[in-house]
């Protein structure tokens, strides 16, 4: 997916009306400063906020997230962890994801080949991809190094 710049993104807010709030502005500003590959869950956001002295509702949160989601600066990801995550996609190229089962821990990758056969795949079938988001789930390799493989399953 594209890259985005932060300003290119403080100039959808502008074009959309949305009025840049203080919460809203907080928000962005704390999303923007995460690291490349960091994954983090609104509740984690919210406490990281409530932390530096914003007293900012976790409604609030959650809506500027979504709205941040629609606008595609953050993209959102079910990890099978019970909760959402999200993770900052200004200024980060598109990549998706290895999730270990046992340790919880997330790898990133992205694979040309990958990307060109499925849209081999899509073009055969007349369908236009919008987004995708593949999701490996296994065992990492320190994992696999504690406990011995499980059977091979199929
Ligand atoms: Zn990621
Ligand atoms: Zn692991």
């Amino acid at each position: 997916m594209a890259k985005h710049s932060a300003g290119e993104f403080q100039e959808r807010f502008h074009e959309k009306n949305l009025k840049l709030t203080h919460p809203r502005q907080a928000i962005t500003q704390k999303i923007l400063s995460t690291r490349a590959g960091e994954h983090f869950s609104a509740d984690e956001l919210w406490e990281r906020l409530r932390r530096k002295g914003e007293r900012i509702s976790k409604a609030t949160v959650y809506r500027t997230l979504h709205l941040l989601v629609e606008e595609k600066a953050v993209e959102e990801h079910d990890f099978g962890k019970g909760q959402k995550y999200y993770e900052r996609m200004v200024e980060r190229p598109h990549h998706d994801h290895l999730i270990c089962i046992h340790c919880g821990r997330i790898l990133e990758f992205e694979n040309s080949n990958i990307e060109r056969l499925q849209g081999e795949v899509a073009r055969r079938e007349g369908f236009i991809i919008r987004y995708h988001s593949h999701k490996l789930f296994g065992t990492c390799s320190s994992c696999r190094r504690k406990a011995p493989p499980p059977a091979r399953l199929r």
